[in-house]
């Protein structure tokens, strides 16, 4: 019988944390949400951003925020289709520290962004 090695950290897809200008509106949500405990970002392909806080369960902790860097207001497409799905670049979830355990990350995750296949 072999070594059983440690379970490795599942790396998966390359891991996405939130950019400076992010982070500033993650804060400023997390703010507003004291039930958060993390803030899922989506980045959209037209380089906007759609953000929410999610609380413990998985559940809104905030409205839905839409936005984009350095803009007065979202593209026109936003407006349009209110950050659809199908633009959806880049999604993850930016917790607070210290962030929940890996089984409530990854059912928080399931529930907000979804099961759908990443690729
Ligand atoms: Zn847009």
């Amino acid at each position: 019988m072999k070594t059983k090695k440690q379970a490795r950290q599942a790396k998966g897809s390359a891991t996405l944390v939130a950019q400076k200008s992010e982070e500033a509106m993650i804060a400023g949500i997390l703010e507003g949400s004291p039930d958060g405990i993390g803030v899922a970002v989506i980045r959209l392909d037209c380089g906007c951003r759609k953000m929410a806080a999610v609380d413990k369960n998985g559940d809104p902790a905030s409205k839905v925020i839409i936005y984009r860097d350095q803009a007065e207001s979202i593209c026109d497409q936003c407006k349009a289709d209110n950050g659809a799905f199908v633009r959806v670049k880049e999604e993850f979830i930016h917790w607070v520290e210290p962030a929940p355990e890996e089984a409530t990350r990854q059912m928080i995750m399931a529930k907000v962004l979804g099961t759908r296949p990443t690729h």
